[in-house]
């Protein structure tokens, strides 16, 4: 699987995608490819300005469609062959999900995310230039970055060998009909705070794991599991 990313920040999108669980799949395993592309290195403009003001006034600047559209070609130049799907991050279009990521990974092999900063985007890129636009919540963060990041890692989990235990998967929140997962937890068995009340005032003064998920009964374990999904 291949990610393209444009962006006037690639050093936003590399810091995430060189770590951890991304990192391994991208630097030791090879299992996805990222590749980070700056809108800036694509424009003719002697100062490298890629933004300017919009037609018919109004506040701020948009981002220009000229590079974009040379940093496409040029990516589509470099891979022609693959399943391509180039995705516009937009605060208010449809609301990107489990459901979606799931399908994304499943129906293509390459995705392309252009990341908006100032005020947008010409609209000529998401009339032109892409296959959709997706947006990760109802409200507007300043750039496209960390909805392209969020995007790409939910598509990338279930890309196979991703993920160290594929298992991980299977009983997730929003996975399927299910939405909730079942509370987890690991060592101490019970634990005993210095001051049990530092958030909760009425908290015990030990703090114990439920007593069957120690009784090694996998059954009752099952069951206590699907009681307690929340
Ligand atoms: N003027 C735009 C509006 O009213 O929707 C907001 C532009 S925002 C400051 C700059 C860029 O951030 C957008 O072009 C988009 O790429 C990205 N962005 C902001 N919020 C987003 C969200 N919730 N989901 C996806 N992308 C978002």
């Amino acid at each position: 699987m291949r990610f393209d990313v444009l962006t006037i920040f690639p050093e936003i999108i590399e810091s995430y995608i060189n770590t951890g669980v991304i990192g391994r799949a991208t630097n030791l395993k090879q299992t996805i490819a990222i590749e980070t592309h700056n809108i800036r290195d694509y424009t003719r403009d002697i100062h490298k300005k890629v933004d300017d003001s919009p037609f018919g006034g109004g506040a701020g600047m948009i981002l220009q469609i000229e590079p974009i559209y040379e940093a496409l070609a040029n990516i589509i130049r470099q891979n022609p062959d693959t399943k391509k799907h180039i995705i516009l991050t937009k605060a208010g279009a449809n609301i990107f999900n489990q459901e979606k990521a799931i399908q994304l990974g499943e129906n293509f092999d390459h995705i392309i995310f252009i990341c908006g900063r100032y005020e947008g985007i010409d609209a000529r890129v998401e009339q032109y230039l892409s296959n959709e636009s997706l947006s990760i919540g109802q409200y507007v963060l300043t750039g496209g970055e960390l909805p392209a990041l969020v995007m790409l890692d939910a598509i990338a989990r279930h890309i196979p060998e991703v993920l160290g235990n594929q298992e991980s998967l299977e009983q997730e929140s929003w996975t399927n009909t299910n939405t909730k997962e079942y509370p987890q937890y690991s060592r101490p068995a019970i634990f005993k705070p210095e001051r049990p009340n530092l958030i909760d005032k009425n908290a015990p003064s030990e703090w114990a794991v439920p007593e069957v998920l120690l009784s090694g009964n996998h059954k009752s374990i099952q069951d206590w599991r699907e009681d307690n999904k929340k």
